[in-house]
């Protein structure tokens, strides 16, 4: 197991250090700002929807590895999915930040497997989630900037 724990540690630090789908997107449709005080991690996130799917999908920001990398983690699996499908999602890795776990994650979740272990750590899932109410936030259109406070 403590190799596996190896690799997720590797995948968080280079998508922490590298995020993937990093920077504007000028066709953006929805943009949402997410705010996390309690670390202090800021995003921006650039939505390209188009009849209820997520044709395009960027972000920019600050923040801990655990936030850069869950953000850049959720955009590539967010590519091409319908609203509704990233609700589904939403909802399963918010399972897998309060109970550790979910059924077939590596099938389900894909790459966000690596966050697991954040569940662990209850003062970091709002690291770990904060793009995810961010976009929950973009696609019911809700005006404010979206703390997690
Ligand atoms: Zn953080």
């Amino acid at each position: 197991m403590s190799d596996l724990r190896d690799l997720y540690q590797q995948v968080i630090i280079d998508h922490g250090r590298h995020p993937r789908n990093f920077g504007t997107l000028s066709t953006a449709t929805v943009i949402k700002e997410g705010f996390n005080p309690l670390c202090g991690d800021k995003l921006t996130l650039y939505l390209q929807l188009e009849n209820q799917r997520i044709v395009d999908i960027k972000f920019e920001g600050s923040g801990c590895a655990i936030s850069m990398a869950s953000t850049s983690l959720m955009t590539q699996l967010l590519l091409d999915k319908t609203i509704t499908e990233a609700e589904q999602l939403f909802s399963l890795f918010h399972q897998l930040m309060t109970q550790g776990q979910v059924e077939d994650p590596l099938h389900q979740l894909g790459k966000l497997t690596v966050l697991a272990g954040v569940a662990e750590y209850p003062a970091r899932v709002k690291c770990a989630t904060l793009c995810w109410h961010t976009l929950d936030a973009a696609v019911h259109g809700h005006p404010q900037t979206i703390s997690t406070e």
